[in-house]
């Protein structure tokens, strides 16, 4: 990064096709930004299946999705790109600085980001955690609610309620195990689990044992506490029998949703709504110096596997740069 912060390329987005872009700008020389609005790397593979298996992306046979994320995160960071996770990219600025044409990004979090290109690798758009429809839920960040385990010692000795029935609400009650204090109240609205069976039998077996107590069909309906939360009250949806359950941790894990927000109000062309619209050749869109791979990027014929948007990464890394530097687009074998 330049003294002014300018850097070389902005990478809007950390999921397969940002890693991989990543790599192959810091590869080049150029120097990056990589603005994610997760707190954590890895898009769609991290946030929606890290457990699943995928068995179709290049050279490798059979592996796990947080696995994948890993090595992809390892490949990607390699150069030491600067990393800004939790900051969703909102506004896109052209400003000239010194005789230079640069490009001002803007976040929620702030900027103004300097950057001479910029790749969206923005997927469906900036996830964000699906939360419970209670009026006022928000108000209880910071104060006892949580989407995501990041750290297990963050729960120490805490009464936790999990809430969901796929496999990470099944996952965190059988991992928090050895941190929380028992038992886990695990909510979920309807009788089966979505989660491995495996995992089920677990906390079933767990529930005997009075380290788990399972509560369905139910949802959590209230949420109590001074300042931060104490209790929450769960009601069961078939007697409508409401319980109010000791409660330090309430940890909603129910997905995520996605939305492609202020990056269509920039007046990029689209393909369809919720694609930009890209010359498969080069990955440019149709506004100068912005490139776009992975599954937000489309064109005809286009299909949102990783593996594509891998490569597209790489088309857009190398068009960028030759774009900077002027020359022709003349990609470097890795090999040493
Ligand atoms: C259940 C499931 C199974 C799948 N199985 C396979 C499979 O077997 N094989 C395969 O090839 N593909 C599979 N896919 C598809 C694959 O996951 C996607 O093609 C791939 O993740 C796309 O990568 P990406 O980097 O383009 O986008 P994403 O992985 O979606 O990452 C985009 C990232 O950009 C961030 N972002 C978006 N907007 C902003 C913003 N404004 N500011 C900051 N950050 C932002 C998002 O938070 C996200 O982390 C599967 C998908 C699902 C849902």
């Amino acid at each position: 990064m330049s003294e002014n912060g300018v850097v070389d390329i902005t990478i809007l987005g950390a999921g397969p096709a940002g890693l991989a872009a990543a790599y192959y700008a810091g590869h080049r020389d150029a120097s990056v930004r990589i603005i994610e609005s997760l707190e954590q790397l890895g898009g769609q593979v991290a946030a929606v299946y890290p457990e699943k298996h995928v068995y179709d992306v290049a050279g490798h046979p059979k592996i796990q999705g947080t696995k994948l994320v890993e090595l992809c995160a390892e490949q990607g960071l390699q150069y030491g790109p600067a990393v800004h996770l939790g900051e969703e990219v909102r506004s896109l600025e052209r400003l000239s600085q010194n005789g230079e044409e640069l490009l001002a990004i803007g976040t929620d979090k702030g900027g103004p980001y300097l950057t001479r290109v910029m790749i969206i690798t923005a997927g469906h758009g900036a996830f964000e955690p699906r939360k419970l429809g209670i009026d006022g839920i928000d108000d209880w960040d910071g104060r006892g609610v949580h989407y995501f385990v990041r750290e297990k010692d963050v729960f120490r000795d805490a009464t936790c309620v999990i809430v969901g029935g796929g496999d990470s609400a099944l996952d965190w009650t059988l991992g928090l195990q050895d941190t929380v204090k028992p038992p886990i109240a695990l909510v979920h609205r309807r009788d089966n689990f979505r989660a491995l069976e495996s995992s089920v039998n677990e906390a079933r077996a767990l529930e005997s044992s009075g380290r788990v107590r399972i509560f369905t069909p139910c949802e959590v309906r209230e949420l109590h506490g001074d300042g931060s939360l104490q209790a929450v009250s769960i009601e069961n949806t078939k007697t409508n029998e409401v319980e109010q359950v000791e409660c330090d941790a309430l940890i909603t894990l129910l997905g995520f949703h996605s939305h492609l927000g202020a990056i269509a109000e920039w007046g990029l062309e689209l393909h369809g709504k919720r694609q930009i619209l890209i010359d498969p050749k080069t990955c440019e869109t149709s506004l100068p110096g912005v490139y776009a791979a992975g599954d937000v990027a489309g064109y005809e014929g286009k299909i949102t596997l990783i593996t594509i948007g891998m490569g597209e990464a790489a088309i857009a890394a190398n068009n960028a740069i030759a774009r900077i530097r002027g020359e022709k687009v003349q990609p470097k074998y890795s090999t040493d």
